[in-house]
């Protein structure tokens, strides 16, 4: 069989040519960075894990409307997805202070904000993703006004289906990040949800206990991640059975 084509390699996943044009396959790694890349692990099982959470996450959006870019999962580490052309910004949605925002305004970690608040940061690595506002985003021309208006709602959208299912399961959705591509319907263009939403881009509170079960883990040394995040697969019924090491995870060509 050929080797496909890969397209690019990020920290947590590569992204290789799909079978049909238009089509990528974006396969999860278990390297786990943080601060910048900085901080460097691989966690076994935190690719199989991702693969499947997002994949969860990404169907139940699908199917309240809100447009994403999965279309399905083909293996224990890799979805098929549509190609996007990504907005070049990190989308941050906040209901709760916690990480960079309580650094930056001395806010005690775990306050209740007064209402989702929502920020835009420029992905540049070598300038370690700073903040923007919306002056600069299209001064910059990163995106339109109407990009952002979007983005803002499809955020908002995201933030209330994803807090409510957390919810049921006894977790606190304190923020989340994601990421914006843009897609072409003949003369249509239109932004839909793209990269991953997992733990690696949540942070996740147990609502009785506090205990952590996002990336603050790695980031923090408070335990085992894949534990964590097994977790989180455990009460949503996602890989109820395994937590993505028992059976050794195989990339299947
Ligand atoms: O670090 P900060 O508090 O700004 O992160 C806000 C949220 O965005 C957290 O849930 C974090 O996991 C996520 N994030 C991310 N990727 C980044 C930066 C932040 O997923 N590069």
């Amino acid at each position: 069989m050929a080797r496909r084509k890969k397209i690019y390699e990020g920290k947590a996943k590569t992204l290789y040519e799909g079978p049909e044009p238009g089509t990528i396959i974006q396969y999860f790694k278990d390297d786990a960075t943080a601060f910048n890349a900085e901080k460097k692990a691989v966690i076994e099982g935190k690719g199989v894990l991702n693969n499947m959470l997002s994949e969860y996450f990404m169907t139940g959006l699908n199917t309240i409307g809100v447009p994403t870019h999965f279309i399905k999962r083909i293996n224990m580490r890799e979805q098929l997805i549509r190609a996007v052309e990504i907005i070049p910004l990190e989308v941050v949605v906040r209901n709760r202070a916690a990480g960079s925002l309580s650094k930056r305004l001395g806010l005690e970690e775990g306050m209740a904000l007064p209402r989702p608040i929502i920020e835009f940061y420029y992905k540049d690595d070598a300038l370690g993703d700073p903040l923007v506002t919306e002056e600069h985003v299209v001064a910059f021309n990163w995106a339109s006004q109407q990009d952002i208006d979007d983005m803002i709602a499809l955020a908002l959208r995201v933030n209330d289906f994803l807090s409510g299912m957390f919810l049921g399961v006894g977790i606190r959705l304190a923020d989340f990040k994601i990421e914006v591509g843009r897609v072409y319907d003949g003369d249509f263009q239109r932004l839909i949800l793209a990269d991953e939403i997992s733990p690696d881009s949540c942070r996740l509170w147990d609502i009785e206990t506090g205990r952590k079960l996002d990336k603050d883990v790695f980031r923090h040394d408070l335990g085992d991640l894949a534990d964590a995040y097994t977790e989180v697969a455990r009460r949503l019924g996602v890989m109820p059975r395994t937590n993505g090491r028992a059976t050794g995870p195989k990339l299947v060509n």
